[in-house]
């Protein structure tokens, strides 16, 4: 197709080249939705609706022509689209992988609505999403999940499949490990030997186009794709994303840190390319701000945390020095000085609830073994950081607050227990509760002996090796927690194993099981 001619059919516009819509359904030659829609960062009046033109995901650009393509959108207030609120046109541009955010504004709090895409003469799937309550309201009640570290190798995605089945769920946090950029098979050894479901395609993943790629082949999966398209997600990330453990300008290798940045800097723009967030979130050379918070009318306020980009470098060389002594595990800061602040400012509200999300295992967790004398703690978890931690419990109980509810992830582990305002005191005064959700579907071949741990874990109630996700039902009065396991993944099509049931109140960090 020659420039001249193109320009000819749309006109000569100011904003670049922008395919005309017939030109449109000739050149895309096949269906452009191939990895789904999406929603998230719902705010009361309404929330980001995301979608990637993709015909072929494993191909150069997604199969799509590096020209600017016009897509349509809508919201209805119905499944059938028989009354649109809200539409409008975007661009897909090539910079971004043609990836489209709309954020969706002039919505009423507190409700459901439909959107889909129309691009190329095709329609995409239809998904829903739910705007917050207003800021006065005090909802009844508010249903979130908390999920992640889904390696695609490790097994199916059957615990998206039964996370979309959820009724009335009103967001997913994901705490990140979206994708893994290792090549294939190369995050092992798996537990027992067993081989990988499926498999990555191409090896470690370093440019832009190897970041789509690895985006695009996690979000072929049909049960991932069904997960986006029933609920808003609250996106963030963790270390895979980018590479093994980094932190701030540090890679998990032995690599220069400019060099590392480069890297750092395509993988979080392929981030941003293939999750629902806002303009805020917008990838920029020196980084991105990735914390934000969602306030839940009067009910609950959800800081959504980033452990990553400003954290320092993990104690002791990340463990490699060993013994790692507590005084070595005093100087580091895991959210930098101003995300701390912000969340000390932050802290100051009136909602019932506090929800600190974010992708890290904020309690002492002494992970020894039976033939280990001393304790062994982790360094690329808060055990790592104990000041940084100190100053946590610092910020909350300057507050009195006895309503703060952190949700982790990372462990590939269910572990479930109050924060001691002391970490030499395991059994003293608790600063909060935390909820750290097992992964989706990676492993973790640490097989410590259950009882073992919680002998070693007062402050623990659960530790559990299964794969599914937490499901959080905040009301006025409590919170009703389930951590939810799916029967198996090696095969598509897995169901709802075990439920485990804790209850809080908002008035005192402590676990109730019911
Ligand atoms: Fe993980
Ligand atoms: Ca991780």
């Amino acid at each position: 197709m020659r420039r001249r001619n193109l320009l000819k059919a749309i006109g000569a516009g100011t904003a670049g080249l922008v395919l005309a819509p017939s030109l449109v359904a000739r050149s895309l030659g096949a269906y452009p939705f191939a990895i789904g829609v999406a929603a998230g960062d719902p705010a009361a009046d309404g929330f980001v609706i995301w979608t990637r033109l993709v015909t072929a995901p494993l191909d150069e650009h997604g199969g799509i022509p590096a020209v600017r393509i016009p897509v349509d959108w809508e919201v209805a207030a119905d499944e059938r689209f028989s009354t649109v609120v809200a539409r409008g046109q975007a661009t897909a541009n090539p910079e971004l992988g043609h990836s489209v955010h709309v954020e969706v504004q002039g919505l009423q709090p507190h409700r459901h609505y439909w959107y889909r895409f129309h691009a190329g003469g095709e329609t995409s799937r239809v998904g829903m999403a739910r705007s917050l309550p207003a800021a006065a309201e005090l909802p009844s009640r508010f249903r979130f999940a908390v999920a992640g570290c889904q390696h695609y190798e490790h097994g199916h995605f059957n615990a998206w499949q039964m996370l979309a089945q959820e009724p009335d769920l009103d967001l997913v946090f994901h705490y990140g490990d979206y994708i893994y950029e290792g090549g294939p098979g190369q995050l092992g050894p798996r537990p027992n030997g067993v081989v990988g479901v499926r498999q990555h395609v191409g090896g470690e993943i370093y440019s832009l186009d190897d970041y789509r790629r690895r985006h695009a082949q996690y979000k072929s999966d049909p049960q991932l794709q069904a997960a986006h398209a029933a609920c808003a997600f609250a996106s963030s990330f963790d270390d895979h994303e980018v590479d093994n453990n980094w932190v701030g300008d540090i890679s998990g290798e032995a690599v220069d840190p400019e060099m590392f940045q480069l890297r750092r800097m395509v993988a979080m723009q392929a981030w941003y390319e293939h999750m629902p967030v806002r303009r805020a979130q917008f990838p920029l050379l020196t980084g991105m701000t990735a914390h934000r918070r969602l306030d839940v009318g009067r009910l609950l306020r959800m800081h959504v945390l980033d452990t990553r980009s400003y954290r320092s470098d993990q104690p002791c060389e990340d463990g490699r020095i060993k013994p790692c002594l507590r005084e070595a595990r005093v100087s580091g800061s895991v959210l930098g000085t101003g995300q701390e602040r912000w969340l000390d400012d932050g802290l100051g509200n009136d909602a019932v609830w506090n929800v600190i999300a974010q992708q890290l295992l904020v309690m002492p967790f002494d992970r020894r073994g039976p033939d280990d004398e001393h304790p062994n703690l982790g360094t690329d978890i808060w055990d790592g950081y104990r000041s940084a931690r100190d100053r946590l419990i610092g910020s909350i109980r300057k507050r009195d607050l006895k309503n703060v509810v952190i949700v982790s992830g990372d462990y590939h582990r269910n572990i479930v227990g109050e924060l001691p305002v002391r970490d030499t005191e395991p059994d003293g005064e608790k600063a909060a509760v935390e909820f750290l959700a097992t992964s989706m579907s990676s492993e973790n071949p640490n097989n410590l002996p259950v009882d073992y741990v919680l002998g070693n874990n007062p402050h623990v109630q659960l530790y559990s090796d299964e794969r599914g996700y937490h499901l959080h039902e905040m009301t006025p009065r409590q919170l009703v927690t389930e951590v939810k396991s799916v029967d198996q993944n090696r095969t598509v099509g897995g169901r709802l194993a075990r439920v485990q049931r804790f209850v809080v109140a908002p008035d005192a960090p402590r676990l109730q099981q019911a």
